[in-house]
């Protein structure tokens, strides 16, 4: 998608700081990072949100997961833990319209979110 921040980050047009990439997902660290340890992976695929997910492309997210706990192990946050948060639409404050999960780790994080 040609407006897309997310999309030209994937294409190279927005530089980014890329830690993992293969054919299907990156993962890149977020530009305002809420913790010591922040980045977001992405699908290559245009999604747009959770509720754009079916059954030709829910696949995508299987593999994001395997690939977070790769990159937890890789970055050694895996012992002590992580969240993996995904915001969806207004209420979910999502900002950029292209699906995308954040891993926030090297800190406590509290319960409930605010
Ligand atoms: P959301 O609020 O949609 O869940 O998360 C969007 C995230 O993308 C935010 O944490 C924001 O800091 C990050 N972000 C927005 N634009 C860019 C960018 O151009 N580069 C990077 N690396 N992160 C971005
Ligand atoms: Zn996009």
């Amino acid at each position: 998608m040609t407006d897309c921040i997310f999309c030209k980050i994937i294409n190279g047009e927005i530089p980014s700081d890329i830690i993992y990439e293969d054919d299907k997902v990156i993962a890149f660290n977020d530009l305002n990072p809420q913790s010591p340890v922040h980045f977001l992976v992405i699908p290559k695929e245009h999604i747009e949100s959770v509720n754009y997910l079916d059954s030709k492309n829910a696949n995508l997210v299987a593999h994001t997961f395997l690939v977070i706990g790769k990159l937890a192990k890789k970055l050694g946050i895996d012992e002590k833990g992580y969240r993996v948060v995904n915001n969806c639409g207004e209420n979910g404050g999502q900002t950029v319209p292209h699906i995308h999960f954040h891993v926030l780790a090297s800190r406590k994080f509290s319960w409930p979110p605010g």
